[in-house]
């Protein structure tokens, strides 16, 4: 459960954020693209494929402790199973957490959180300010929308 940041905490952040479309968060390095049974249903309804052959073919399981958390899979170069021809491949269905970058929780919520992500990110920092409303109204569809896990057999937590 997200706690609720307050109007003035967030204002205090002065979120400037304009997406160069650098590409670097979608590309060149492992990471977790963690997806909700929402992202699921969108991504399948986008590629008109079944949300189970999505899950087999773009996605992959990421232990934590007794559960696993679903993940879209990366490519052998290390780039985002959905990046394609200099851009993100399904990008109307894009998940909560690419579509919601970068208000995420850890971000806003830590001490220096917003600067520090603004050495990994170009567009932090440049062209509008977004409002408290807007990042409150991404946590929130953050939390509202789970990632999908599955309980881990035969692994203790
Ligand atoms: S790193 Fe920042 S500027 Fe580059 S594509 Fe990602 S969100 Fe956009
Ligand atoms: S789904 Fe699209 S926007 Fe998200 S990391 Fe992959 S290529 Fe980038």
């Amino acid at each position: 459960m997200i706690a609720a940041m307050s109007d003035a905490e967030l204002q205090q952040l002065n979120m400037r954020f304009h997406c160069t479309q650098c590409g670097c968060c979608c590309r060149y390095e492992e990471g977790f693209v963690f997806v909700s049974t929402t992202d699921v249903k969108r991504i399948s309804q986008y590629l008109k494929i079944p949300r189970s052959e999505t899950i087999h073919q773009f996605c992959r399981w990421v232990p934590f402790g007794t559960v696993d958390h679903l993940s879209l899979r990366e490519q052998k170069n290390r780039d985002c199973v959905f990046w394609q021809d200099g851009g993100c491949g399904v990008y109307p269905a894009r998940p909560l957490q690419c579509r919601t970058y970068p208000f995420w929780n850890h971000i806003l919520r830590e001490p220096g959180g917003w600067e520090r992500e603004s050495r990994a990110c170009p567009g932090i920092g440049v062209g509008r300010r977004w409002s408290s409303g807007e990042a409150a109204a991404a946590l929130e569809q953050r939390e509202g929308n789970p990632v999908m896990i599955r309980r881990a057999e035969g692994r203790e937590g």
